[in-house]
């Protein structure tokens, strides 16, 4: 029986214990500095507003998965949720236009939601002025959460299984020993511990301290008010009736609370509150997770609220605090197995909203190896070394408050540390114009300006844009798309993926066992293949190149697969002899795409490009004038092509040459939506964009990826189970019938009025002349030839599902 410390007894430390034990773990002890259950965390204040929707898929569940848990649990017969409902409202056109965006996001993410009339609005939320909205969008099972009461219910259930919970036990250190935890100490006594899961909020940071490991989150300091009895609500018995109210415009939210509102406010400047400064218990009156109001921040927003509810200016606000919660650079949670220590676990920066779903998420990942939901999105490891600076950590939580409530593009940049990393060939694209975004820490450029010119003449092609889809984009994109195809075009693949080198005794075999492919290695040449997890879900792709049978150079999407690969080869046989190293820094990469690919390459080095010397996934380790590089002839999207990787020190040089060889032949520089856009044109699924975890490789259409007959890779025996059940959805790609409607990813797919799926990856098909998107739908939908539709901003538009594609015969 696997002995587990949870530390923190807050909505996640409960929420996690309940279960563990759900799922037969007995031997639970659930460590808090706090007196039990009112603690002092965050969630002893949590005023419990649940709103489910989410830009994030995986967000949207675990908030489903929370509602679905607390309205199972009630507290000797007091519920743990309201399921009041959620309103938020739109006070400019933008926001109107965002509901409606939103909404459909809903029907894909399958939540119901439905757009109100101002007049609606009020109907639901009867305090509210409609002529202050345009409108607003209604969610039926959002709702309050009680979380001290389900943190009561839950911890019962946990300790009639055999959990123990102890309040008033600070943990002052976490002992490591070979790379895992082996025991917790406390100012009480030492626990002994096969297993610790950090759940201790904004404390979180500490913890990871005591065992070596970064938890990149901020404490944040945000203002909570309550008004006085409301007349409105004289002789209020429910402590809540009306739903929970969003007014993002303003940054603020509202609730009912008996006969008076609670109110949230975000307009205020970031306030981060560094770990050190919290209070201990006791030390002040207040509890630690609340700091003295500073009504200096508290600026416009009773103004603002009394504007929407009219009926708060007889109703002062009798309570104000600056409460204390975590945040984090991305946004997202922070979940799971540390990389460099082995039992260690963390469930940390999660909301009331997501705390049961990510419980029971963390459950299922403990016990059962893999989460039923995909929790790529908030794997600690996905932190590479420089996000997990302190000035990282504190400029982007401190971005991430102040656009907490903004409108967000799905292309929309990050403002604050920017530059990063930057590629060798930065300088030489900033000359040619290039407007830069933010992928993995580095400088990526998306287009260049300089190639604004040539879109003039190929206008029939380059429909213009207007409003959101306009925004981020430029028509130098699809110029460039364009000259790829006609002509070439090179591209800065550096920020796309992580590379390393896999080498000693077993090398070959170790991803023999960690992938579906390579099952023959032929030094000298290229191959790729995807790794699954112990379901059968695709965990990433991996593209190598073998030197020789004990040396591969490789590549895979970011963090988060790397650590994979380097999770299962620490426990493979092959721990000992293999190593891997990191060169993602250290080193660069160039794509050269086009039918003048091969020219350009001869004039960069006649002898070495020799035509006909070079069959596709060949790779070779040479030199282009004085630069050492190692060269991959890699058709990609349709296009002849070559891949160049060489260290950091080289790559401007490397860029000079080829610019130069590839001039004479229309050579030009292009972006990464050029790339993207190639990419869907060519009928090529992305990894983390179309497919993930939940999917196998044949739902993803991508079974080619699979040797056939292969067995004894990981996941081997689930994909043949999944195989033969058959696919529950399919990736299928549809094609926009109107040419000129573009639409950004994430939209919902209806089958006659039926919800049929949702869009993954889109983008503008430049030369076939409309917009190609990837869509998971169901079998019954995924019919080539079939017209179906996508939603967008509200309104619908018919969309062909495309024949059933091949990745071999691309
Ligand atoms: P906590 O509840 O803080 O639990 C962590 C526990 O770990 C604490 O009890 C702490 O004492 C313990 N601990 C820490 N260090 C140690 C140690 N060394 N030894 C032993 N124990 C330790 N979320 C929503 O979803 N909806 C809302 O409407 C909402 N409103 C909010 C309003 C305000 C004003 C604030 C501040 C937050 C709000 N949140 C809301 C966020 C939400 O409260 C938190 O995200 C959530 O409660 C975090 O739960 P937790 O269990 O991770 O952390």
């Amino acid at each position: 029986d696997q002995k587990v410390v949870i530390i923190g007894a807050g909505v996640v430390g409960c929420s996690t214990a309940y279960f563990l034990s759900q799922k037969g773990i007995r031997n639970i002890t659930v460590l808090e500095q706090g007196p039990l259950f009112e603690t002092g965390g965050s969630t002893s204040h949590a005023p419990g507003l649940v709103f489910q929707l989410n830009g994030s898929k995986t967000m949207t569940r675990l908030a489903s998965e929370t509602v679905k848990c607390f309205m199972s649990l009630d507290l000797d017969g007091q519920p743990c949720f309201y399921p009041v409902g959620g309103l938020e409202v739109a006070a400019t056109p933008e926001r109107w236009e965002e509901l409606k965006r939103k909404r459909g996001l809903a029907v894909s993410w399958g939540i119901e939601a439905s757009l109100l009339t101002p007049e609606q609005c009020a109907g639901h939320f009867p305090l509210l002025d409609p002529s202050r909205v345009y409108g607003g969008l209604h969610v039926a099972t959002d709702g309050i959460a009680k979380p001290l009461r389900a943190v009561q219910v839950m911890a019962r259930y946990a300790k009639e299984r055999g959990a123990e919970f102890y309040g008033n036990i600070e943990v002052t250190g976490i002992e490591v020993a070979d790379g895992r935890v082996t025991a917790v100490k406390t100012n009480d006594r030492i626990y002994e511990a096969d297993v610790v899961l950090c759940c201790a909020g904004m404390w979180g940071p500490k913890i990871g301290r005591m065992a070596g490991v970064s938890i990149p989150l901020q404490p944040m300091a945000h203002q909570y008010a309550y008004t006085s009895p409301l007349k409105e609500f004289a002789d209020e018995t429910e402590e809540v009736r009306l739903p929970i109210l969003r007014h993002q415009d303003r940054s603020l939210y509202f609730r009912q609370i008996f006969d008076g509102i609670g109110m949230g406010s975000y307009q205020h400047r970031p306030i981060p509150v560094e770990v050190e400064q919290i209070a201990r218990h006791g030390e002040t009156e207040e509890m630690p997770s609340v700091q003295p109001f500073t009504p200096e921040d508290f600026g416009n927003a009773w103004q603002d609220a009394t504007q929407l509810l009219p009926a708060l200016k007889v109703a002062p606000v009798k309570r104000a605090i600056n409460g204390l919660f975590s945040f984090t650079p991305d946004e997202m949670p922070i979940l799971g197995e540390a990389a460099k220590v082995k039992g260690f676990w963390v469930a940390e920066a999660v909301w009331v909203t997501h705390s049961a779903g990510v419980g029971k998420a963390m459950a299922e990942w403990m016990v059962d190896g893999v989460p039923d939901v995909d929790l790529e999105v908030c794997d600690i490891n996905r932190f590479d070394s420089y996000s997990q600076s302190p000035a990282y950590i504190k400029q982007r939580c401190s971005e991430a408050f102040e656009k907490v409530y903004n409108i967000h593009h799905p292309l929309e940049p990050a403002d604050s540390c920017r530059n990063m990393r930057l590629s060798p060939f930065y300088a030489r694209q900033k000359e040619l114009g290039a407007q830069f975004t933010e992928t993995n820490g580095w400088e990526q450029a998306r287009w260049y300006g300089a190639n604004d010119a040539m879109a003039a003449g190929r206008a029939n092609n380059i429909p213009e844009r207007a409003g959101w889809e306009a925004r981020y984009w430029s028509r130098a994109a699809g110029a460039e798309h364009l000259i790829a195809l006609e002509q070439a075009a090179m591209f800065d693949l550096t920020a796309l993926k992580k590379r390393g080198r896999l080498t000693g005794e077993g090398a070959a075999e170790f991803l023999r066992m960690l992938t579906t492919g390579f099952s023959q290695n032929r030094p000298g040449y290229a191959s790729s293949a995807l790794m699954l997890n112990e379901r059968g879900g695709i965990k990433g792709d991996l593209n190598a190149v073998c030197l020789s049978d004990t040396d591969f150079f490789f590549t895979v999407k970011g963090a988060v697969e790397w650590d994979w690969v380097q999770r299962q080869l620490r426990q493979s046989p092959f721990a000992s002899s293999v190593r891997i190293e990191d060169l993602s820094s250290g080193t660069c990469t160039i794509g050269i795409l086009g039918p003048m690919a091969a020219d350009i390459m001869q004039a960069a080095d006649r002898t070495a490009f020799n035509p006909g010397r070079w069959i596709p996934g060949q790779a070779r380790e040479l030199h282009i004038d004085t630069v050492p590089v190692m060269v991959v002839y890699l058709p990609t999207f349709g296009l002849p092509g070559w891949e160049l990787y060489t260290s950091h020190d080289q790559g401007l040089r490397l860029w000079d040459l080829l610019w130069e060889a590839g001039r004479p032949h229309g050579l030009i520089a292009a972006g990464s939506q050029a790339y993207d856009s190639l990419r869907l044109e060519s009928r090529t699924p992305d990894y983390g964009k179309d497919y993930w975890s939940e999917h196998d490789p044949y739902e993803a259409g991508i079974e080619e990826a699979v040797e056939a007959g292969k067995t004894g890779f990981i996941g081997d025996r689930a994909l043949s189970e999944r195989r033969a059940a058959g696919p529950k959805q399919s990736l299928t790609v549809l094609t926009v019938d109107d040419p000129s409607v573009v639409i950004m990813g994430y939209e919902p797919v209806f089958d006659g009025d039926k919800a049929a799926g949702f869009i993954t990856s889109t983008g503008y098909g430049y030369s076939e002349g409309g917009t190609i998107a990837y869509a998971w739908l169901s079998p019954q939908a995924a019919l080539a030839g079939k017209t179906l539709q996508v939603e967008y901003f509200g309104r619908r538009y018919p969309v062909t599902v495309a024949a059933q594609y091949s990745v071999a015969a691309k």
